[in-house]
């Protein structure tokens, strides 16, 4: 079958190349993957700008839904024929206290597809049964794929952070999942709601308005810190750094009020020097924000097949598997939010 390949831990070492169709265990399933988004994270691993640990070599790919194929013996609950998504965490210990609380997100042997194990940017991929969630016959792929990173938006916004209706949001990042988290903080009733991005990210902060964004900023034009003022001169409520890069935890720290929240749910190679008086000034809860788990993918399949994320606003481009460069270059440039990879598209 063909497969997306990253084969070394270098800038552009990925290609398309034939490998064999997995074998699956007895409480595996063979999933025929009918479409796979392509996540910044994948983007980042084919540029060489990853800040994670690369097993070599490994298909790419880890935002997938499409059919069961083939059900190990063990497995219960799912059949050939049925139309699923699946969840990240391919490898968990299964016996640490995260994974015994069902927070198996944040078991410390976690590895994920697409860059722990073999990923979905293929015609197959073998999927943990555990990993499973039916998706209802109305949601097609091509947004059932997008589960994944809503799922990242929801803990970030609606789990680690606590949006009340009327909350001052300020998220830092247009990029897809800075877009997803407005949406989320949207939905929780956050007003008002600004969306913070560069001159180059005009075209995404359009879309931020579309999803519910009251405000946006080209930080590069207009001080956020002034339009946070005139909004609420105590700051906001809550920030969310969606930025994929360490810098504007700075910016977030600052713009929070006192008592206010910070999520950091981007992230990056970067190791600089960051000023956390504020936090400690501001008695500022500063959050990380990892992952998601089973009732999160739950409620957020039920958000998407409703349309209440708008999911369709954020994918720009569609394409079969050989189609993968295209595919991984309009989103590193900007030109789309959300490429996804549909296998055999094209016949
Ligand atoms: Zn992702
Ligand atoms: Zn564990």
């Amino acid at each position: 079958m063909q497969a997306v390949v990253q084969y070394a831990v270098t800038p552009m070492a990925v290609e398309l190349r034939e490998v064999p169709v997995p074998e699956i265990g007895p409480s595996d399933i063979l999933l025929k993957v009918g479409a796979v988004s392509v996540c910044g994270s994948d983007v980042h691993q084919a540029y060489g700008t990853h800040s994670w640990a690369v097993n070599i070599p490994v298909t790419l790919g880890h935002e997938f839904g499409g059919t069961v194929a083939a059900a190990g013996r063990d497995v219960a609950g799912f059949k050939e024929g049925d139309r699923v998504v699946s969840e990240t965490a391919a490898v968990i210990c299964g016996t640490c206290l995260m994974c015994r609380t069902g927070r198996y997100n944040l078991c410390p042997s976690r590895k994920g597809f697409g860059y722990g194990v073999n990923g979905a940017m293929a015609e197959y991929v073998k999927v943990p049964a555990r990993c499973l969630h039916h998706v209802p016959d109305s949601l097609p792929f091509e947004l059932a794929c997008l589960t994944e990173p809503h799922s990242v938006a929801y803990n970030a916004m609606c789990g680690n952070a606590e949006i009340k209706p009327g909350d001052l949001v300020v998220v830092l990042g247009p990029g897809p999942i800075g877009l997803l988290c407005a949406r989320m903080a949207a939905l929780s009733g956050a007003y008002p709601l600004v969306v913070a991005g560069l001159a180059g990210d005009a075209a995404r902060l359009k879309t931020a308005r579309e999803l519910g964004a009251t405000h946006t900023v080209n930080i590069q034009e207009q001080p956020l810190e002034d339009v946070i003022r005139d909004l609420s001169p105590i700051g906001a409520d809550v920030v969310c750094d969606a930025s994929g890069a360490s810098r504007p935890l700075d910016a977030a720290l600052k713009l929070a009020r006192p008592d206010g929240q910070v999520v950091k749910v981007g992230w990056s190679p970067d190791q600089i020097p960051i000023d956390l008086n504020p936090l400690v000034l501001k008695n500022v809860r500063l959050q990380g924000s990892f992952s998601h788990n089973y009732p999160i993918w739950e409620r957020v399949i039920g958000l998407i097949a409703a349309g209440l994320t708008k999911a369709d606003l954020i994918v720009g481009l569609k394409a079969d598997l050989p189609g993968w460069q295209d595919a991984f270059a309009a989103m590193h440039n900007g030109k789309v939010i959300k490429s996804v990879l549909m296998p055999g598209l094209s016949a």
